[in-house]
């Protein structure tokens, strides 16, 4: 049975770059044990709320409840070691260091536990425990997303967030990580997503969010969402009534 246990909830966010007023007023919340996606269009503001939530963007209008405290004023240095983690987008690795230093440099907050991140991180990525002497820079770029998730792992996290995991994978990529996040929940770690590869990440959620106007416009399960007439038109351009696809 899945626990309805909130873990995250975002209170009223508002976020601005100068005078663009990205979030406004956003609300929303997230039980433990989830795989929870966040979509929108290009621009919506789905990596400004990741940010946010992981107190990289400060200040911050409105409140960020983790584990029943507020968290929107502390650095990102204190939310890590609370156990809330952000992996940007991208293939971010450390080139000149090992698969190995690349992990330990995750396993900074955490020392005393490395031993059993690196144990719970090659039970999901078997293949970064063979390659641990290899330079980072010479991985793959499907290996170099798993070292910068595996990474992510070495901090103890229990809420991990994910920005833009499928970027850039190819679909065989995309299949082994789809595989490895259900395999993260199983570790008692909510995942937390956000990107473009709309289907992808919906079909991997148990809860899903669509932004829009800085504002969550549309929630449910990531099937309900995929199958949902304003999702579809808006981030697929498929007309409901018609069934045209704009291109
Ligand atoms: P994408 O799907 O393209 O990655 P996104 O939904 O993640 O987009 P954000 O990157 O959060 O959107 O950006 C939201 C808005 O804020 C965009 O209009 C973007 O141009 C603007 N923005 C983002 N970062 C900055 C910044 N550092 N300074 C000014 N404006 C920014």
């Amino acid at each position: 049975m899945e626990t309805q246990r909130p873990i995250l909830k975002v209170c009223n966010l508002n976020v601005h770059y100068g005078d663009i007023h990205v979030l406004k007023q956003l609300n929303l919340s997230i039980c433990a044990n989830q795989i929870v996606s966040v979509v929108g269009a290009n621009g919506s503001g789905k990596t400004t709320l990741l940010k946010a939530v992981a107190g990289i963007l400060r200040p911050v209008q409105g409140a960020i409840i983790y584990h029943h405290k507020q968290i929107q004023t502390l650095s990102v240095h204190e939310v890590v070691r609370r156990g809330l983690v952000y992996v940007s987008e991208g293939m971010n690795v450390f080139p000149f260091m090992s698969v190995l230093e690349n992990l330990e440099v995750g396993a900074y907050i955490a020392r005393e536990k490395k031993k059993d991140r690196l144990s719970l991180v090659f039970e999901i990525f078997p293949l970064l425990a063979d390659k641990l002497r290899q330079m980072a820079g010479t991985l793959s770029g499907g290996q170099k997303r798993m070292l910068t998730i595996a990474r992510g792992l070495m901090s103890d996290p229990d809420l991990l967030l994910l920005d833009d995991p499928f970027l850039g994978l190819a679909p065989k990529d995309a299949n082994r990580l789809c595989d490895a996040l259900k395999q993260i929940r199983r570790y008692d770690i909510t995942l937390f997503l956000a990107g473009q590869h709309v289907r992808r990440i919906l079909r991997v959620a148990t809860k899903a969010f669509l932004v829009e106007e800085g504002k969550i416009a549309l929630a449910g399960t990531g099937e309900q969402m995929l199958g949902h007439p304003h999702l579809r038109e808006t981030l697929f351009g498929i007309v409901a009534e018609s069934g045209v696809e704009i291109p």
